[in-house]
């Protein structure tokens, strides 16, 4: 008898699944990554028991067409990229067509989407099968609400950490997803307490203000540099204003929050001597460059990319750091004056 055997979609599916979503944060984020590539203007993410009973998104962009819902969960399906050379110069932020069909694979799914703002479908699906389609009045955009989370995969329910780490974790994504995307208004809610809410007016400032609070927006400068190759933005902490942590710091790649240390270094060493040791600044550094100098096919969640100009954009972004420093330290009034 042969001893190699395909496994069942249904299991290659949840194994795939594994990659993706390892945590109720990592459904957070694919779905509002989702909810971005749709041109959604408002954002509202709403969580229950930290997401392990429920996560719901909600936006107001192009929606599905109803004869796409069911192919948008099949693996591999994705309207984002076509053809081999797409995967080099990828603009969005999905494009890998496993995140709807890995959350299908592991919890219950309800979807109501609609491309008109007047009628609309609504799909369900539990484990991997569908249970149910039909045509719903519903508004413009994808409402999505996942629950019971890994409720036929009891090792990963098992593993995932306490309601209040979990809780955070979704924090921290949305923060960096809205910092990225200062043109989106943004709402999390965790059982009726609202805990991130944006304006959505473009302003980056301001959407500091509405992750870190008022009192540090206003006490952050601003940076900007172009060269050929990049465009750097931000806003940066004086040294004076510093948190134990790198939690506060976030590279945004064209509006990808990215994890990547010689850029971080990069941050720090624009600080130089001026910040203590073991303290660590509040930095929001949004940078736009060509795609295809960004490899992002390098991991699942995408948080890890490969630069081309790594070094070059690691020595822009030191530069026009240590410059906005020096420059304050300059004109003291400046810095009084903030
Ligand atoms: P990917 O984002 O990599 O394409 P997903 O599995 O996340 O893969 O989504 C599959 C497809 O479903 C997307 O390519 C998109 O066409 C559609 N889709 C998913 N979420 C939304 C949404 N919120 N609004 C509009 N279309 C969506
Ligand atoms: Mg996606």
């Amino acid at each position: 008898m042969a001893q190699i055997q395909l496994l069942s979609s249904t299991l290659s599916n949840q194994i795939a699944a594994g990659e993706v979503i390892e945590r109720p944060a990592s459904i957070v984020k694919e779905l509002v990554e989702n909810a971005i590539d749709a041109q959604a203007t408002q954002i509202d993410i709403a969580v229950k028991d930290a997401g392990i009973s429920a996560i719901q998104v909600t936006d107001n962009g192009s929606g599905i067409a109803n004869d796409e819902v069911e192919l948008a969960f099949q693996p591999h399906a994705t309207s984002k990229i076509h053809s081999n050379n797409d995967l080099f110069n990828v603009k969005t932020l999905g494009f890998r067509g496993e995140a709807l069909a890995s959350i299908a694979a592991v919890a219950k799914v309800q979807l109501i989407t609609s491309t008109t703002g007047l009628r609309g479908t609504l799909i369900k699906i539990a484990g991997g099968k569908q249970l149910q389609k039909r045509l719903v009045a519903a508004a413009k955009g994808t409402s999505i609400t996942v629950t019971d989370l890994f409720y036929n995969t009891p090792a990963r329910l098992k593993y995932l950490k306490t309601v209040s780490t979990e809780l955070n974790r979704i924090i921290d994504i949305v923060d960096r997803l809205a910092l990225a995307h200062p043109q989106i208004a943004f709402t999390l809610v965790n059982e009726q307490r609202n805990l991130i809410r944006t304006s959505g007016n473009g302003k980056l400032q301001q959407t500091i203000a509405g992750i870190y609070g008022r009192k540090t927006a206003a006490q952050m400068v601003e940076i900007q540099q172009n060269t050929s190759d990049f465009q750097v933005e931000g806003f940066i902490s004086l040294p004076q204003q510093t948190r134990a942590n790198r939690q506060y710091m976030s590279l945004l790649i064209n509006g990808r929050y990215i994890i990547n240390f010689p850029l971080m270094k990069a941050v720090l060493a624009g600080y130089g001597s001026k910040l203590m040791v073991g303290r660590y600044p509040v930095a929001v550094v949004q940078i736009q460059m060509d795609p295809l100098l960004v490899d992002v096919n390098v991991h699942p969640t995408k948080r890890e990319v490969r630069l081309s100009k790594e070094e070059q954009l690691a020595t822009l972004i030191q530069q026009t750091i240590a410059a906005k420093l020096s420059q304050l330290n300059l004109i003291p009034d400046a810095v009084n004056n903030l």
